[in-house]
């Protein structure tokens, strides 16, 4: 490994190398809209290795930039820093030191990767052109990147394209994962409050109740799918919460029914938006209530752009070699806020083997290396895939940027 950083006086004493980093970082986990000390160490390796940050971009979003010789063409590369609100449950030395609060996405590895070809870059490469490294806060719900833009990100750092790497478990690690097209889906939340007649459950007559209809709604919405979708065109419903009720003698007067929508396309979403609501209407109309139907939009779908995939893919091949590269990896129907940065700019998002799940290892490929799934309390980063990440950093940079 790099030394990458002395020991400091500011607290950070376990940055010398980007394992170590990365674990410092794991240690010290921060939410979205909290990455305070995250992105002062950001900016402050950044500033050690000669590269000028601007900080505060979107919230506590971290820019360096680095050029180098006298082309206007420009990078960007993408790397988001906040952690969950989840009690880790790992009993390793480098757990978090802070309760409630967890790397169990491995923003904490992205961190650490793009650092090191931050290092790397400013270093020991040669390039002819501008790379912007984007430390980014709040995606993990908090729509950082769309904050960021907000903030004039690419007026104040024009780019040509950008880049984004996401841990991936459940792919052999150190093995990259991309498709040109969608990659991950939007991801979209909704609500149904049903409003009755809240009786005696012994005089059900008496009132009109919303419990009863709400299952039927909740099976109703399920035939979108299977009767309204086009089968090409893959979608998730999925019926999370229902609440309603205090006692087994009252039929109550509200019902509210919440879940998640995922499509690749905003064509597929429109007409689940459409059937759900008009389902639900006359799911009202059917028992006497009325229904308050909402669909909130989250993320946008995360739709790779042809041509840098194919860079990236090459770049990729390069790093790693063409046998750990899936150029047709199976898209993921969870989201990610990267897709606002590919509304505005052309690019390319690729998930990087964070080792497979335990449930998918043989004894011919049993590699010990289990990765837990993202999100678990068990979760980890890999640190044996550091080197690959930076390597297709600094390839990319290599590749789009030549001397
Ligand atoms: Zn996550
Ligand atoms: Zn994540």
């Amino acid at each position: 490994m790099d030394n990458l950083h002395q020991q400091t006086r500011n607290g950070h004493p376990h940055t010398r190398d980007i394992a170590s980093l990365r674990r410092y970082l794991h240690e010290h986990p921060e939410l979205r809209f909290e990455e305070a000390n995250t992105s002062a160490l950001v900016a402050k390796m950044l500033r050690d290795y000669g590269i000028s940050v601007q900080e505060g971009v979107g919230g506590y979003g971290v820019v360096g930039t680095l050029k180098k010789g006298r082309s206007e063409r420009a990078i960007a590369l993408r790397a988001d820093m906040d952690a969950l609100p989840l009690q880790e449950l790992n009993t390793f030395s480098h757990i978090s030191k802070h309760p409630g609060k967890m790397h169990a996405c491995g923003h904490d590895g992205h961190t650490a990767m793009l650092l090191g070809a931050a290092r790397r870059l400013s270093q020991d490469v040669d390039f002819d052109g501008t790379v912007h490294f984007i430390f980014q806060p709040a995606e993990e719900g908090g729509a950082g990147a769309r904050r960021m833009i907000e903030d004039g990100l690419f007026d104040r750092f024009p780019a040509d394209a950008i880049f984004g790497v996401h841990n991936w478990p459940g792919l052999p690690a150190g093995v990259f994962g991309v498709r040109p097209g969608p990659i991950m889906a939007s991801s979209n939340s909704f609500t149904a409050t049903l409003t009755g007649r809240g009786a005696h459950a012994a005089q059900p007559h008496r009132g009109a109740d919303p419990v009863v209809a709400a299952a039927q709604l909740t099976l109703a919405w399920q035939t979108i799918l299977t009767r309204n979708v086009d089968a090409n065109h893959p979608a998730v419903l999925s019926i999370t919460q229902i609440h309603t009720g205090t006692a087994n003698n009252i039929i109550p007067e509200t019902a509210t029914i919440s879940g998640t929508v995922r499509t690749f396309d905003a064509t597929t979403l429109d007409l689940i938006d459409d059937r759900m609501s008009t389902i639900a209407r006359a799911t009202g109309d059917m028992f006497g209530l009325d229904v308050l139907f909402a669909l909130e939009r989250l993320y946008p779908a995360t739709i790779n752009h042809e041509r840098e995939t194919t860079q990236a893919v090459a770049a990729m091949v390069s790093a790693v070699g063409q046998p750990n590269v899936d150029r047709h990896v199976t898209p993921s129907f969870a989201s990610e806020d990267f897709s606002y940065f590919l509304q505005c700019k052309p690019g390319c998002y690729a998930f990087l083997g964070n080792g497979l799940l335990a449930s998918q290892t043989t004894a011919d490929n049993d590699d010990k290396a289990h990765s837990r799934e993202l999100h678990s309390p068990f979760y980890d980063f890999n640190d044996g895939i550091l080197d690959a990440g930076i390597a297709y950093w600094m390839s990319l940079v290599r590749q789009l940027l030549p001397l």
